[in-house]
């Protein structure tokens, strides 16, 4: 009988269940889309109840395309949006209130009353005081919704993020757990002692009888109940750590970048975690067995998600794949530069208040330029990220692994490597989020033997490989720098 390992890849558009075989193939993979709200400006919630009846229904809608049962499903692992917050009553099982995604801002005034401690968080956590982590969301549930407070001071009622909700629900209530990369996203975990912080707990007012049992990346967790007798959830991780692993991102130095609506780069910096003094995230990259290794994470707010704006905004393209023709229906941008600024600068600038840009506009600058210009601004944003964590790690970064829906476009991978100086790796297996996630579970159970196997088994696709002279790549980036210095400026 065929076995598989069976990912629930759970993001903050859509849910995906995803059949991974033994030589790390696809085998086949079902997608529901997940809604959000946006009750005021700045939130963005979605409904928990929701989101497990799309766990369902994606496994559900697999098992038939596929035609198997859960006698094939070797293990389960589960990969998630990071951050967003649930919060349910222990007693029947329900969320109080809709879950805090997040991208939502509506804790950004508890975040100012703790700018203070900003050096304090970031030792202990590896995180920048922001409303994007768990803990101010929290805070702001337990603060706002009546009765809550009162319920968790008595124990309750229960946090977790999305991986602990959907593990909850597996297991039958049985397993209210996190793994340690999911912990280290909620501003609430001390990445060097590996347990939940009694001083930050408090400082965000949050009872320690609400919080999971905080485990190893690839570990069982429990009897997926729910389902099936005997199928055990083996992997855990955030969908950008489980999409490093799901990279074989194993050894010190190496790194991936995942270009979806925004951009996340991490790299493994190994077993001892190093702090940015550049706007730099130190968070978990994942923990096997008692060895925990550390990550450096950079993020670009406004990615792919500037060809969705030239396409339903700008009206400039039809579809996403259209920006490569365009692109390469020019010799350059005509001198033209995009700052995507939308909604601020992340890494090196964390800039909340800056807002986007368009520079150097002649009678001549068509279409096709501000086109390019916006795919050349995503690879330009991700070489921001880049230079502070070569700067920062001290290692050679003679290689970028890369994935995410934007890696379609052959102009920006050549503009990538180009500009970077460095050789760009697209694996055989797009989905790495859900590959890593699979990894994790499937090194639990022994559906695969160790890491080496894995390296074994994980192919590369496709390579890119700098073309452009040195000179020209300095004389364009320092036009980029400049742009974000002046959009920087217009406040
Ligand atoms: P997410 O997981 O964040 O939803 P995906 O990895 O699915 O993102 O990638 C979707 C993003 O990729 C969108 O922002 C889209 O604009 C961009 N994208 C998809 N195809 C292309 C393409 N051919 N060229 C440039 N961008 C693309």
């Amino acid at each position: 009988m065929n076995k598989y390992v069976l990912a629930i890849d759970q993001g903050t558009t859509s849910t995906r269940a995803v059949l991974i075989d033994k030589n790390g193939d696809l085998v086949n993979m079902t997608q529901i889309e997940v809604e959000c709200t946006f009750p005021h400006s700045g939130w963005v919630e979605t409904d928990a109840l929701a989101i497990w009846v799309s766990v369902i229904s994606v496994i559900n809608e697999l098992m038939v395309k596929e035609n198997i049962t859960w006698k094939n499903i070797d293990s389960i692992g589960v990969t998630n949006q990071r951050e967003t917050t649930v919060i349910w009553d222990k007693n029947t099982g329900m969320p109080i209130c809709p879950a805090i995604v997040w991208q939502s801002r509506q804790s950004a005034g508890i975040c100012d009353e703790f700018e203070d401690k900003k050096d304090f968080i970031h030792e202990r956590t590896g995180l920048l005081i922001n409303p994007y982590f768990s803990a101010s969301k929290i805070k702001f549930i337990l603060d706002n919704v009546e009765g809550a407070r009162e319920k968790a001071n008595k124990g309750e009622l229960l946090f977790g993020t999305v991986d602990s909700w959907i593990i909850y629900r597996m297991t039958q209530g049985k397993v209210h757990a996190t793994d340690v990369s999911n912990a280290s996203r909620t501003m609430l975990f001390n990445i060097k002692t590996l347990k939940w912080d009694e001083e930050l707990c408090k400082m965000f007012g949050v009872p320690m009888s609400m919080l999971p049992k905080v485990r190893p990346s690839s570990y069982k967790y429990g009897e997926a109940s729910f389902f099936a007798k005997g199928v055990q959830i083996c992997g855990v991780a955030g969908d950008q750590q489980a999409a490093l692993f799901g990279q074989t991102c194993f050894n010190v130095g190496e790194s991936k970048n995942t270009y979806g609506t925004g951009c996340f780069m991490l790299m493994n910096i190994g077993t001892t975690p190093t702090f940015s003094k550049s706007g730099l995230l130190t968070t978990i990259a994942w923990q096997i067995g008692n060895k925990v290794v550390y990550a450096l994470e950079g993020s670009v707010f406004i990615g792919g998600a500037v060809i969705q704006w030239l396409r339903d905004k700008m009206h400039l393209i039809n579809t996403s794949a259209e920006s490569e023709e365009k692109a390469y229906a020019c010799h350059d941008t005509h001198g033209v530069y995009i700052v995507p600024a939308f909604t601020g600068l992340g890494t090196p600038y964390w800039d909340d208040d800056a807002r986007g840009a368009i520079f150097g506009l002649t009678r001549n600058s068509s279409d096709n330029h501000i086109v390019r210009a916006s795919l050349e601004a995503v690879a330009y944003q991700c070489k921001d990220v880049f230079e502070v964590m070569k700067n920062e790690s001290h290692f050679e970064l003679s290689k970028l692994k890369v994935d995410g829906g934007a890696t379609a476009n052959n102009y920006l991978m050549q503009f990538q490597s180009d500009i970077l100086q460095t050789e760009i790796e697209l694996p055989k297996c797009l989905q790495t989020t859900a590959l890593g996630a699979s990894y994790l579970a499937g090194l639990a159970s022994g559906f695969f033997a160790d890491r080496k196997h894995i390296e074994s088994i994980h192919g590369c696709k496709k390579n890119y490989h700098p073309q452009m002279d040195v000179k020209e790549v300095e004389a364009r980036y320092k036009g980029w720098k400049k742009a974000v210095e002046v959009t920087r400026m217009f406040k």
